[in-house]
């Protein structure tokens, strides 16, 4: 187990990536990391660039605020997940 947290103190959302700033628990520095969309809202293990130690960070979940603009393009998928019909066809 790391011994070592990244804090996330600020953080951003692109098209494909999620841009960070992490603050070590270890030597207390500030650094800017880009994480791949697809590990939103995963503990994700890496090195501080810093001082070199192994830990592990807890990225962020897109806010739905964020997330909504990007909806409007899914609003075809959004129709199939009604699961109502389930319940009655037991
Ligand atoms: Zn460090």
């Amino acid at each position: 187990m790391a011994n070592t947290s990244f804090r996330v103190q600020t953080h951003k959302f692109s098209q494909d990536s999620i841009q960070t700033t992490l603050v070590c628990s270890k030597c207390d520095e500030v650094f800017s990391k880009e994480f791949p969309l697809d590990l939103e809202g995963q503990t994700i293990e890496f090195k501080c660039p810093v001082c070199g130690a192994p830990g592990e960070a807890d990225l962020p979940y897109k806010s739905a605020e964020e997330r909504e603009e990007l909806e409007e393009d899914f609003e075809e998928v959004e129709e199939e997940e009604s699961g109502e019909e389930f319940e009655e066809e037991y």
